[in-house]
């Protein structure tokens, strides 16, 4: 029988309270066991954490609804924008630091919808890779714009041309991802700015994720393909400072090429008995600790600490990678730009492979075309111990009699016992 809800009629001790969370978190995560391959990229660093920490304790109860109220903030927010102006931006570039990277993507959309309507469109359109995040798609849901899927080629990269097939006088933004969450690939950002500035509309990247770590990455030498606003027709980017940039959640930066796009963005009210009403982002009252938190972390780390933290996930990346292509019959999809990638096989049933990692304790997610990773520096040391768990697994398993008959049946002859 179903319990009847209750509200709680007396308070409970912080101590108890604190206890009883406790006692609930033992099936959490444990993404600071290395364990987990999303969600938190975290680099589990004690002094920057004591910083994060106390930062955002200094502004746990402000209210960001108001900047004015809070100048400090204000000041902040603009020197992050600044650092990711440097970072990927150019000059005249103008933005805002939002709650995550679905409200940059929403608010990049809404901007581009509002600017081709005034331009006469009346059904603007979203022509994004299928491989861009689902952000999109829940965008031009909410927004009310048309949304269309191009496919994308084995590489995982989405092909210019069907892109151009896919353009309309109703398109009102071309979308390319620095890199895409499934594979970790570039799409041709300067083939799809192209494009998109040929008909004079807008170009978004989205690089919530390799936005502040692909620029360190090139400063390792590692090859980055163009994705920034150095790319003539890129009008906008997104970058989320809590994945790569190493702050706690809620913060991403949305940037725009000029102050006229980000003016879209601004909402004006004055129809109100309350007073005039006026923001930036969606939310109305906003937590005020991630943009310190952004600030400070930016700060504390500056280029040296980035590209400390980036060469750690780079070596990560390298040990699981190598270390994946070594085990017969498994393969990565594509040819990933940094640390996030999908782990395919033509032979191995990979979900039941992922089963064999839940049990021994590694959470995998699942794509339609395999298991995904996202590595971080606390990866680097369990490396070793995920590859043999992953070679076991995949021994343990065997090659799918389903999935290796549909291949003619390679593999048939190494099925472990
Ligand atoms: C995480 C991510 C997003 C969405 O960001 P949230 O912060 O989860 O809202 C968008 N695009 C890419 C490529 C991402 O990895």
């Amino acid at each position: 029988m179903a319990e009847q809800p209750t509200f709680p009629d007396t308070g409970r001790s912080a101590e108890d309270l604190l206890a009883a969370i406790r006692a609930r978190r033992g099936d959490d995560a444990d993404w600071r066991g290395g364990r987990t391959f999303s969600l938190v990229y975290n680099p589990a660093d004690p002094d920057l954490e004591a910083l994060q920490e106390a930062v955002a304790l200094e502004y746990l109860h402000e209210n960001y609804l108001n900047p004015f109220a809070f100048p400090s903030l204000l000041q902040m927010e603009q020197e992050v924008v600044d650092a990711a102006i440097a970072l990927f931006g150019a000059p005249g570039a103008a933005g805002k630091l939002t709650g995550g990277g679905t409200e940059s993507i929403f608010l990049a959309v809404q901007v581009a919808r509002d600017r081709a309507r005034q331009a006469g469109v009346e059904a603007p359109q979203l022509v994004t890779p299928v491989t861009a995040h689902p952000a999109f798609a829940k965008a031009a849901h909410y927004l009310g714009v048309d949304h269309v899927a191009v496919p994308v080629g084995a590489d995982g990269r989405v092909d210019p041309a069907a892109v151009e097939a896919a353009l309309s006088d109703r398109t009102a933004l071309v979308v390319g991802s620095a890199p895409c969450y499934p594979y970790g690939v570039v799409d041709p950002i300067e083939e799809l700015a192209a494009l998109a500035a040929e008909r004079g509309v807008l170009c978004h990247v989205d690089a919530c994720l390799g936005g502040w770590l692909l620029p360190f990455w090139a400063e390792l030498g590692e090859p980055v393909p163009p994705w920034t606003m150095a790319v003539p027709g890129v009008t906008s980017i997104s970058a989320d400072v809590h994945k790569y940039g190493w702050c706690f959640k809620g913060a991403s930066v949305l940037l725009h090429r000029s102050k006229d796009l980000l003016r879209h963005q601004y909402f004006l009210y004055d129809a109100w008995p309350g007073g005039l009403y006026g923001s930036a982002t969606t939310a109305g009252t906003r937590p005020a600790a991630p943009i310190a938190a952004a600030w400070a972390t930016i700060h504390h780390l500056g280029r040296a600490g980035y590209l400390r933290l980036a060469a750690a996930v780079r070596e990560a990346t390298r040990r699981f990678r190598s270390g994946i292509e070594a085990i017969d019959g498994l393969q990565i999809t594509g040819d990933p730009v940094m640390s996030v990638m999908e782990i395919s096989s033509p032979v191995h049933d990979l979900a039941a492979v992922g089963d064999v990692m839940d049990d021994r304790g590694w959470k995998l997610d699942r794509q339609q075309g395999g298991l995904h990773l996202m590595l971080s520096p606390g990866h680097v040391a369990v490396a070793d111990e995920f590859l043999a768990d992953l070679a076991d697994a995949v021994a343990e398993h065997g090659p799918s009699r389903g999935v290796a008959a549909r291949y003619g049946g390679v593999g048939d002859e190494e099925e472990a016992g």
